[in-house]
């Protein structure tokens, strides 16, 4: 049995990085040597307040596993080996990681939108392999290839972006829109590049951390509002004509979420990123009164299809039209994961945005 590192999550402040299986490459798999994987904010939730993704009792439908599982879903690498029967890959070919696990059978699966499958998982947080490793072995169908145009290491970033890029399509945000993104973490930072490149009007955003407003300014944004000096509602309709036309809640509290609402014009659309861990209370008549629009998005869809974020975001880092520079504030090896990786990205004094595992460095 040949092992290699890996991170793996037993329990919530008790990530390891420890000997794992390296596996086998079946037909239609490969195997890929991780170049970059990215720590996300629900890896981080999952560390602090978790398992919440991650099947701790019950197995994940799709993957079968329950904890401990491999950790890491915002991944790319270049493939190493090729399994009989794939046909559209080869060796050394760069890869970004489509996560998605989903059942295939659903009436959302059935339709094409297996984003919202009823049994929506992640690799590297409902089990399969996970990107804080030195290699994985994929369905070849799950890794999609970055071409000639995009580093390697940029392809750890297609994940978070198409995220963004969803929520922006699911948003009906028209050329010319004022915009108003009430949180700037690395999401939210997506979500302002993903607006400006759609031809975003204004673009305010809330956020209460000096390092995230300025980062926020280098990618796209117009006004930057200190929530914690200054009223955002106020200062938003005072500077447009009544309101945004779209508003993005990517902070996840009860006071941005009303925020995003109220900042928005009558018949304006409110569309929300977070993953909530608590309810919030919210007046209806914020809707109902204005006939304003609350819309949820989740993840993506990750396939190389122009019709699909996957192969849109990498268009779009080929051409320049979305910077992966503003996010990247690291870059660690694997055996440093928690302490250098989590444990600062959980700080709340740390200015990091988005901190890269490069596990064959
Ligand atoms: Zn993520
Ligand atoms: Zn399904």
């Amino acid at each position: 049995m040949y092992t290699m590192r890996a991170a793996t999550y037993h329990d919530r402040r008790d990530i390891r990085v420890e000997d794992v299986e390296r596996g086998t490459v079946g037909a239609g798999e490969v195997r890929v040597d991780v170049d970059a994987c990215g720590i996300c904010g629900s890896d981080l939730h999952e560390y602090t307040a978790g398992p919440i993704f991650v099947p701790a009792d019950e197995p994940h439908p799709v993957s079968g596993e329950t904890a401990p599982i491999r950790m890491g879903h915002e991944f790319s690498g270049l493939v190493s080996e090729v399994g009989d029967g794939v046909t559209t890959l080869r060796e050394g070919d760069a890869v970004a990681i489509n996560p998605i696990l989903c059942c295939g059978e659903c009436r959302q699966c059935r339709s094409g939108n297996y984003h919202i499958c009823d049994s929506i998982g992640f690799l590297g947080l409902s089990g399969g392999n996970g990107g804080f490793a030195e290699s994985v072995v994929v369905d070849a169908e799950q890794a999609v290839p970055l071409g000639d145009d995009v580093p390697v290491e940029y392809g750890a970033l297609v994940e978070p972006l198409s995220v963004a890029l969803h929520a922006v399509r699911r948003s009906g945000l028209q050329a010319g829109d004022a915009v108003a993104v009430f949180g700037s973490g690395p999401i939210g930072l997506a979500v302002i590049q993903c607006a400006r490149a759609a031809g975003a009007g204004t673009i305010f955003v809330s956020e209460p951390r000096d390092a995230r407003r300025e980062r926020a300014a280098d990618c796209g944004a117009d006004e930057l509002i200190d929530p914690s000096a200054t009223d955002a509602v106020e200062y938003v309709r005072s500077h447009t004509d009544g309101g945004v036309d779209v508003a993005f809640e990517v902070a996840g509290v009860e006071a941005s979420f009303n925020d995003a609402v109220e900042s928005t014009v009558p018949g304006g659309r409110t569309t929300v990123v977070s993953i909530w861990e608590e309810e919030v209370s919210t007046h209806l008549n914020n809707l109902v009164l204005g006939e304003r629009t609350l819309t949820g998005t989740l993840a993506y869809l990750g396939g190389p299809r122009s019709d699909e974020e996957y192969g849109m975001v990498i268009e779009m880092l080929g051409d320049g039209r979305l910077d992966p520079e503003p996010f990247v504030t690291g870059r660690i090896g694997l055996e440093s994961l928690v302490e250098e990786g989590f444990d600062r990205l959980v700080d709340p004094e740390s200015d990091h945005v988005k901190i890269l595992v490069r596990p064959n460095d």
